[in-house]
This record gives C-alpha cells, sequence and structure tokens, in this order.
C-alpha cells in the first residue's frame, strides 16, 4: 500500500476552504485535528437514522444504536490492542481519562507518605489531577526534570522510584516538543518498582506505535479529537485487574447494580465507569476514524510525517535567529520554535493573515517553559494530510512576516 498524499487530503473537506482569501495551510493538529468525509458522515448518519438511547431500551433504535455503540468499543480495544473490549471506557477526551484515574487510583490505593511520578513535560492535564490527589491523598508529588534536548532525565527518576511510589504518569509524546519518550523503559523501570504506570497517549496514539500490550501500560489515555475523530469523546484503557481494584468515579444511571437506601452494589466493567447517558455518537464516529486510519498502511503514514517535520526542521534551521525546541533523536510531528526578536503571538496572527493555522504560546505546558526559560513558542504540528507544499507555506509566511517587522 502506497501513501497518496492527494487521496488522503481529498477525503478531508475542510481543507478545500481558503482563509483571507488564501488555501488553508493547517498546522494546529496537536490542538485538533481535521476530520475525514467518512467521520462526519457516521455523526450525520447517526442522528439521521438510529439516534436513540443505549443499553436500556427494547426497541429496533435502541438496539441499533447499542450495537453500534459496542461494536466501536471492539474497534477501539483492536486498535490498541487491547486483551479484553471491557478493558476500554469512554470518557470525554484525555482531560477526563486522567482525572478518572487519579481520582479513584488515589481513592483506593494513595496514603500520606506515598510517591507520585510525573515529568516535567507533561500537558497540564497530566500534571494538576495529580497535584490534586496529591493535596487530598497527603502524598509526594515528585517530578523528572526535562535535559536541555528535551527529554527526560531517566537518571533522575531511577533515583525517584522506591517503594513508595505508587503511580508513574507521562505522557508518550510531548505536545509542546514532539519528544517521544522511551515508554518501554519507563514502565519496566516504574513496574521493577512496583509502581502502576498511565501512559497520556494524546499525542502519540496518531502517530506513533499504540499497543498498550506491548507497552504493558497500566492505563493509557487518549482523545478522539485529536485522531481524526470528533471532540467529547475519549478513551480510557485499564487493564482489568486495576479498574475492578478501583473504585467508580462518579455516580448515577449505567454504573449501578442494585441500588438501595442501605447501599449501592456497582455494575460491571466496563459500564461501573460510564455513570449516565454517554456520548453515543462519539465513539461510534470515533470508530469511523479508526477505520479509516486502518484502512491505510500505518507505517506509510509515520514514514510521510517523519519526512515533513524533517523537511520542516530542515527549512526552519536555514532562518536566521530562530531557536528550535525539542531536539531528541526520538522525535515526531512538532516544530516548535522562537524568533529572535519576534514576538510568538505576533508571529501566529501575522502567519493567519495568510491562511497559515499554527498555534501560540505555552500550549499548557507552563513548566516546560519555564524550564527553557521563555512564556510561549510557535508550534506547527502535523498530520496525515500535511505535505512539503504546506512547510514551504509556511517558510514563505513567516519571510513575509520577518519582512514586514522590519526584521
Ligand atoms: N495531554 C496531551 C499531551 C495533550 O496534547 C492534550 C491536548 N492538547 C491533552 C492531554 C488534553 O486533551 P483533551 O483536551 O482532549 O482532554
Amino acid at each position: 500500500m502506497t501513501f497518496n498524499s492527494d487521496r488522503i487530503r481529498s477525503d478531508f473537506p475542510i481543507l478545500r476552504e481558503t482563509v483571507n482569501g488564501k488555501p488553508l495551510v493547517y498546522l494546529d493538529n496537536a490542538a485538533t485535528t481535521q476530520k475525514p468525509q467518512a467521520v462526519i458522515d457516521a455523526i450525520t448518519d447517526y442522528y439521521t437514522h438510529y439516534n436513540s438511547n443505549i443499553h436500556r431500551g427494547t426497541h429496533h433504535l435502541s438496539n441499533r444504536a447499542t450495537e453500534a455503540h459496542e461494536a466501536a468499543r471492539k474497534t477501539v480495544q483492536a486498535y490498541i490492542n487491547a486483551e479484553h473490549d471491557h478493558e476500554i471506557i469512554f470518557t470525554r477526551g484525555t482531560t477526563e481519562s486522567i482525572n478518572l484515574v487519579a481520582f479513584s487510583f488515589g481513592e483506593a490505593f494513595v496514603n500520606p507518605g506515598d510517591d507520585v511520578i510525573v515529568t516535567e513535560m507533561e500537558h497540564h492535564s497530566n500534571f494538576v489531577p495529580w497535584q490534586m490527589m496529591c493535596e487530598r491523598r497527603g502524598a509526594n508529588f515528585r517530578v523528572i526534570p526535562l535535559d536541555e534536548k528535551g527529554g527526560l532525565r531517566l537518571d533522575v527518576f531511577k533515583n525517584l522510584l522506591s517503594d513508595r511510589t505508587r503511580i508513574v504518569a507521562f505522557n508518550h509524546v510531548s505536545n509542546a516538543l514532539g519528544t517521544i519518550n522511551p515508554a518501554v523503559e519507563i514502565i519496566s523501570m516504574a513496574h521493577d518498582a512496583g509502581a502502576a504506570v498511565l501512559v497520556d497517549a494524546a499525542q502519540s496514539v496518531q502517530h506513533i506505535d499504540h499497543d498498550v500490550q506491548a507497552l504493558d501500560a497500566d492505563f493509557y489515555a487518549f482523545s478522539a479529537h485529536k485522531i481524526y475523530g470528533p471532540t467529547g469523546i475519549g478513551v480510557l484503557y485499564g487493564k482489568e485487574k486495576w479498574l475492578n481494584a478501583i473504585p467508580p468515579y462518579q455516580g448515577g444511571g449505567e454504573m449501578i447494580d442494585q441500588v438501595s437506601i442501605e447501599r449501592t452494589t456497582y455494575n460491571k466493567l466496563p459500564f461501573k465507569f460510564e455513570a449516565g447517558t454517554p456520548n453515543i455518537a462519539g465513539p461510534i464516529s470515533l470508530a469511523a476514524a479508526l477505520n479509516y486510519l486502518n484502512a491505510l498502511d500505518f507505517q506509510a503514514i509515520r514514514a510521510h510525517e517523519d519526512d515533513v517535520l524533517e523537511y520542516g526542521r530542515e527549512k526552519l534551521s536555514e532562518i536566521p535567529g530562530l531557536t528550535l525546541y525539542g531536539n531528541t533523536d526520538q522525535r515526531t510531528s512538532i516544530l516548535a520554535f522562537n524568533i529572535e526578536g519576534i514576538h510568538h503571538y505576533d508571529l501566529g496572527t501575522l502567519l493567519d493573515t495568510r491562511g497559515v493555522a499554527v498555534r501560540t504560546g505555552h500550549h499548557c505546558t507552563q513548566p516546560i517553559m519555564t524550564a527553557f526559560g521563555i512564556d510561549g513558542t510557535v508550534r506547527a504540528s502535523l498530520a496525515i494530510y500535511n505535505t512539503r507544499d504546506d512547510i514551504d507555506a509556511f517558510e514563505e509566511g513567516i519571510y513575509k512576516v520577518r519582512t514586514m517587522l522590519g526584521k
């Protein structure tokens, strides 16, 4: 199977839009990706033909919606190679998945004096919930520092690990730097110390390996909207033994077995963690996104994205006064930089006038910005439909902005 950029681009209708009279060059994929027609159609099809509440219905539409919702769970299970479909919990997104684990794991397993380890490289979503949990449980919040290339100091991690470490949470890929962390090594080090591990896969599941059993992840979280699916739906994978051992996160309909004034017993997995009427169209259209990817060659996607990334790095490094952040050998999909004398916000805003969409600021990673002594960067982030032409338009835009600003 070869990688046909033109065909892929034609599957994403938004790429035919113009912005400020220019063809859209969409380089903000780490924030959210665009949706192929197949995903848009799956949402429309659900609401047009079989919208209904699931699991409790006795009628045709409800049964059809339930079947599609549960088939979607199996599609996610297969995509990340989970052992069981009941290890897939649908949430609102990565943020909710992590908050669920920080709360429920914390309640069951974290006590005063225990340690929780995260990294200086985390999105605030994989930082603040653990800080909150440590405050609640009287535990110590420990942080693996960054090195100057934007990698993790595993030598420090080794020293932080002890028999007091209960859980280690880290992102497989950094949304601010594009660093690919050595997940297998980190997880096996944590396991050797007897700790559980949560992998924030928000920026990895769509670009690199995503096999939860090969990683041996205890928990694994991602958002549909960053992998060509809709907003408002995400996934928490948890090993069955952990999901059975931790209490529910929210109470309500669906998550119960029996309710009485004296006591309530809980439903089996995965429903124990899915209180209330879920986002039914969400998993169905997430499955459409995964099926879209499944029809492509994942290795070819990776090679294509790497080619565009390295082309972009080469082009950017020719620009005088430009500093690139995230310079480890293992990297993917992110071009983060600053240009001397130009504020990142000004560069982003002026690029927009040329139809080029990038993100500027701290990218919800203030500890990284602090470590590098900056307050933000310009970030261009790639997806399957980006090409070298997008990089050329981006580069040309940067030169134009420099001239405009007299730099
Ligand atoms: N973790 C990482 C690494 C991210 O990039 C993001 C989104 N930028 C999140 C967590 C949070 O994802 P969401 O906002 O979809 O919950």
